[in-house]
């Protein structure tokens, strides 16, 4: 079969500037990625880089060529076990480059069966889970105005950035507007161990759900000692990146955070969750900024997912592409749309 393949680079401008532990975002950059059979039926994709893994839309952009040359010359989308491996033998890195791939090789197939992707895989789409709705740092006047914003729009679950010098303040703000909301927070590594446990400590009382990423990566044995005395539930991001570290997290946190542009596709994101419930461990699927071109994807996997943070395009001024229904974030999945669900708006 020959395949079409293209991509072009997409900018995203969010409706607030975006605040976490490490710096502020404005806009997001991805890539988008098509593929097109020779019926027609285009597979859409999307690549949402991250410095903090080493990508930019330049890096993305350089190796997509190579990535949809090997795409072509497998020339049977339904090879997704082939085409990831060729991808990884091509690039050893680039993990939104190749995620970008291999979300677009998925939907087409999906959509050349007519089938939505989580019925592909035989999940059942009734058991969904809500993602969260991320209220980034700012001004305590602003962060009430988003969190407000969030309960106006119908959202129970919110999850709130931290990593400054004046973090109750900013839980007492949001819980204070949000007071039957589910709460959770995220530090971004931002913590030394002493200070994550006591600043968990003061975090149940205003009854926070867990906690996560409250140290630097590069500290394994930080994490565990935050683990072994934490009064929350603890999530492991940054320090759950592929497949290998699902075993070196494990005794070290309570929930594992499997996002598609840190671990390079939607094959090993399956392999992650698995891996994760066999170390005992809960799971989320999180997202960066990103578009429902690469969120739709994301979605599909709710049926596996204990908690989901998905709400990479809810942060944004508007997404050219349509994807999975959230409204007040309950990830509906029965609309039964072919493949992610992705349209253009
Ligand atoms: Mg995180």
């Amino acid at each position: 079969m020959s395949l079409e393949t293209e991509f072009e680079r997409v900018a995203l401008p969010l409706e607030y500037p975006f605040t976490i532990a490490r710096g502020t975002q404005t806009t997001a950059e991805t890539v988008v990625v098509r593929i097109t059979d020779g019926d027609g039926t285009v597979g859409i994709g999307a690549g949402a880089p991250s410095t903090h893994y080493g990508e930019t839309v330049a890096t993305v952009a350089a190796v997509l060529p190579d990535l949809l040359a090997a795409v072509e010359d497998v020339g049977d989308p339904h090879q997704l076990a082939r085409i990831e491996r060729r991808m990884r033998e091509t690039v050893a890195g680039n993990p939104a480059a190749r995620c970008a791939v291999s979300i677009a090789c998925h939907d087409l197939v999906a959509k050349r069966l007519d089938l939505p992707l989580h019925r592909y895989w035989g999940l059942d789409p009734t058991e969904t889970v809500e993602t969260s709705y991320t209220i980034g740092i700012d001004d305590a006047e602003r962060m009430r105005e988003k969190a407000e914003t969030a309960i106006e729009r119908g959202h129970g679950r919110l999850k709130v950035k931290l990593g400054t010098d004046r973090d109750g303040e900013i839980v007492r703000t949001v819980r204070d507007v949000a007071p039957d909301a589910t709460l959770t927070v995220d530090a971004n590594e931002a913590w030394t161990p002493r200070e994550a446990v006591r600043k968990i400590d003061r975090l149940a009382d205003e009854d926070v759900a867990f906690v996560e990423q409250p140290v630097p990566a590069e500290d394994p044995e930080g994490l565990r000692f935050v683990y072994e005395r934490s009064a929350l539930p603890i999530a492991a991001d940054e320090s759950c990146v592929t497949l290998a570290d699902v075993p070196r997290v494990a005794g070290r946190c309570d929930v594992a955070n499997i996002k598609l542009m840190k671990c390079g596709g939607l094959r090993e994101a399956f392999r992650m969750i698995h891996a994760a419930r066999a170390h005992g461990l809960e799971v989320m699927a999180g997202c960066m900024t990103e578009s429902n071109a690469s969120i739709a994807a994301a979605c599909q996997l709710a049926p596996l997912l204990d908690y989901a943070d998905l709400d990479g395009s809810l942060l944004l001024a508007d997404d050219p592409y349509e994807g999975v229904p959230m409204e007040g974030g309950r990830i509906d999945l029965e609309a039964e749309r072919p493949g992610t669900g992705v349209r253009p708006r």
